[in-house]
């Protein structure tokens, strides 16, 4: 196991690392205000579209595109570029390596017909458009998804899509055009095989974007969370992805891949936030000495600098078995650092909050806003018991001569 990067991933993290403390960082402030000018929150900052076209001026666009999906990277080498990314919540679309677009692109990379590359895949990969994607439904447990209740039916050349959903993370973003929607095509079929993966332009008659859903009151604009209604829309039925029956098996791809970035953007809050906190701490005096003075504190850098490095370690571990053997074979380790990278960034935030007292859960640090997003990371993509019952599994499954042989 060796993480060193190939020159042309050193080049780019070494760019990229310059593009972070010169555009993002002194920025973050300023996409804020712009947002609060405008009548409605849900508008882009003029400053996001001025900070798309300098990292696409400087080819650090598309970066998640890694060999599997043709590009130069592997996923070990985007796992330390992510880990950057995430250090800001403005970064990942700015080099439109944001959640949830990059796994609608992978979808349509991976199972598109020609025809929905070009109409949706190719807007998505120059940053035109934006799109999201609608599986999670509020009147089922969704985290198990051959639960959900949204169907579509196919009559003549178009299916009918009838589906209450929610936390359709980016469909509020002005620029969002197109869902993929997962729903029951065939209630009669094997329990895998009843769901489907649908494009459903925005614009489409019957699509009802009902209201926004905050996350600790944070409205998350200009993206936010959807709560969507599909009141008998019709779409083409080329539009259906795969085949009928095929979106448990597109969800399954979808999620392996987007887990595993949500954890290396987790590993980057962690490590902006134990940087604040040394900042804070180097300045601040309290009592006579400065905080870094006192031996709680440097015991609080050093908690969070082990826990980091073992969560990344983990994360590492996970993006090289997903290299070298695929998603289903690294499907464990994905489980263990799904749940690992979110506590560590938990506890390193809620630390860094600590140190700057009441400063750390105002909006003056991205502290709180950090934190937010973190324990999201919990729930969002499968909830920790999921995990943590999957872990179980394939433990048990792999120990259980040795626990015969024991009796
Ligand atoms: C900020 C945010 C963004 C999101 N973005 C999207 C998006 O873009 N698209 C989308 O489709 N969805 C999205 N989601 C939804 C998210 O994926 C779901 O909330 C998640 O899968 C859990 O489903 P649920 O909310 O229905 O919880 P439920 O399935 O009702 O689970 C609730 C709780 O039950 C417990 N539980 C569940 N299963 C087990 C078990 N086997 N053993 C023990 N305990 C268990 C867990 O504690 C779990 O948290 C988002 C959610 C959030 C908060």
């Amino acid at each position: 196991m060796h993480y060193k990067l190939s020159d042309y991933a050193e080049d780019i993290k070494k760019r990229l690392k310059q593009f972070m403390k010169e555009f993002i960082l002194p920025n973050e402030k300023k996409y804020e205000e712009q947002l609060n000018e405008t009548n409605t929150r849900w508008t882009v900052p003029p400053i996001m579209e001025e900070l798309k076209n300098e990292a696409k001026k400087q080819d650090l666009w598309n970066l998640f595109i890694t060999k599997r999906y043709g590009g130069e990277l592997s996923l070990v080498e985007y796992a330390q570029l992510c880990e950057i990314m995430g250090q800001s919540l403005l970064a990942p679309e700015v080099f439109n390596c944001s959640a949830p677009d990059t796994g609608n692109m992978e979808v349509l990379m991976e199972f598109g017909t020609s025809e929905q590359k070009k109409q949706w895949l190719d807007p998505l990969l120059e940053g035109k458009i934006r799109s999201c994607f609608s599986m999670t439904e509020p009147s089922v447990a969704s985290s198990d998804a051959t639960n959900i209740q949204g169907e579509m039916y196919r009559d003549g050349d178009e299916y009918v899509i009838n589906a209450r959903k929610w936390w359709s993370t980016g469909a509020l973003y002005p620029n969002c055009k197109v869902a993929i929607v997962m729903v029951k095509s065939d209630t009669k079929a094997e329990k895998h095989r009843q769901q489907s993966m649908i494009l459903v332009p925005l614009d489409t008659p019957g699509v009802e974007i009902k209201r926004f859903l905050p996350v600790f009151g944070y409205d998350d604009a200009p993206h936010g969370h959807a709560e969507i209604h599909y009141n008998n829309v019709r779409v083409p039925a080329s539009n259906l992805i795969g085949e009928e029956g095929d979106g448990f098996k597109i969800a399954q791809a979808r999620l392996g891949g987007g887990r595993i970035h949500h954890c290396m953007r987790a590993i980057g809050a962690s490590e902006r936030a134990v940087h604040l906190l040394i900042e804070r701490a180097s300045q601040r005096v309290a009592f006579g000495t400065k905080l870094a003075d006192k031996a709680v504190i440097r015991e609080a850098i050093a908690e969070s600098r082990i826990e980091i490095e073992q969560g990344r370690q983990l994360v590492y571990l996970a993006a090289e078995k997903i290299d070298d053997e695929g998603a289903k074979a690294a499907r464990k380790l994905i489980a263990m650092a799904k749940i690992s990278a979110p506590r560590v960034a938990l506890n390193v935030i809620d630390r860094a909050i600590q140190v700057f007292g009441g400063a750390g859960v105002s909006d003056d640090v991205p502290l709180a806003a950090l934190w937010a997003y973190a324990r999201t990371l919990r729930i969002v993509d499968g909830p920790d018991q999921v995990h943590l019952k999957d872990i179980a599994k394939l433990e048990l499954r792999e120990n259980m001569p040795m626990v015969t042989i024991t009796k």
